[in-house]
């Protein structure tokens, strides 16, 4: 049988958007001692805009730039192609369209390959751009990609999102529970640790493919940490089943809501507090 105080707890929680879908881990969740929080879509909106373009190629406009990135981006739903496609009125037709988990996308337009990728991709293929105003942009917590045409760099996009208000004051809160907090962001280094500082993490991990957040998550576990995971995309499942707890925030991900072993309804960073003081009043009214 549930004990009387638990089923309260649990539905008192959902009353407030906070879903308990597996009773152990909610319990689980009063002796954490880091959480750790996706980025995009987490710890900030999600919704990116275009700020800058800067273009490397003679007899190419910015405009032009931005209408080949869009054209490729148009096929892909990640936030970084929503707001490149929104800067553009019509992006032209594009094809075999693919993504590139974790680092951009490519696909055919007029003829040519075009690639809008990370500065890490480029990194890997060689293709590293030296320029100041691109680190000017990435000092300024802004998201940078890269336009690849038929293998040359043609451009650069810069784009910012915007921290949620909240999430300083849920960082603060985490803290004085005595948790470590930290970030996991599969974007570049730079814009990591402008969030880290303009919210106060205790450490971060950028740079981090789809397919090795689970493994960052185990890493901090083998530090001797009781570890919760908040996260909303479907890259976040495999590292919300492999934290202690959980968490789906937010709209999310069917995937990342299926894996998870609590749901916080609101796009509210603050509920991670909210439920962690609830299991931790909820248990102790038990023993
Ligand atoms: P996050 O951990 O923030 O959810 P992702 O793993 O989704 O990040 O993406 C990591 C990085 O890969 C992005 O910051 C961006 O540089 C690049 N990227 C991924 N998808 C795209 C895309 N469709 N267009 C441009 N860049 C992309
Ligand atoms: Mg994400």
């Amino acid at each position: 049988a549930v004990p009387l105080v638990v089923a309260v707890s649990t539905a008192l929680s959902a009353q407030n958007g906070l879903l308990i879908r597996d009773r152990t881990a909610f319990e689980n969740a009063r002796n954490l001692q880091a959480v750790i929080f996706d980025k995009t879509g987490t710890l900030t909106e999600g919704r990116f805009g275009v700020t800058d373009t800067l273009v490397f190629q003679d007899g190419l406009s910015e405009e032009e730039l931005l209408t080949l990135a869009a054209a490729v981006e148009q096929h892909s739903e990640h936030p970084i192609a929503r707001g490149i496609v929104e800067a553009v009125a019509h992006p032209p037709a594009a094809e075999d369209f693919e993504a590139i988990p974790g680092k951009g996308a490519r696909a055919r337009v007029n003829g040519e390959e075009v690639r809008v990728v990370s500065p890490g991709y480029l990194r890997e293929h060689g293709l590293e751009v030296q320029d100041e105003r691109v680190d000017r942009l990435a000092e300024q917590g802004k998201t940078v990609v890269f336009v690849v045409r038929d293998g040359r760099v043609a451009g650069a996009i810069a784009l910012a999102d915007v921290i949620r208000p909240e999430s300083k004051e849920a960082v603060r809160q985490l803290k004085a529970m005595g948790l470590q907090v930290m970030m996991l962001t599969g974007d570049n280094r730079r814009v990591a640790a402008w969030v880290a500082r303009e919210i106060g993490l205790d450490d971060y991990f950028a740079e981090v493919l789809p397919d090795q957040k689970a493994a960052k998550v185990r890493e901090v576990q083998q530090r001797g940490l009781r570890v919760a995971m908040v996260g909303d995309g479907i890259n976040d499942a495999p590292a919300l089943a492999q934290a202690d707890v959980g968490i789906a925030i937010g709209a999310g991900t069917d995937v990342a809501i299926e894996t998870a072993d609590i749901v916080l309804v609101r796009n509210d960073p603050r509920d991670v507090v909210s439920i962690l003081r609830l299991s931790r009043a909820t248990y102790r009214k038990m023993v």
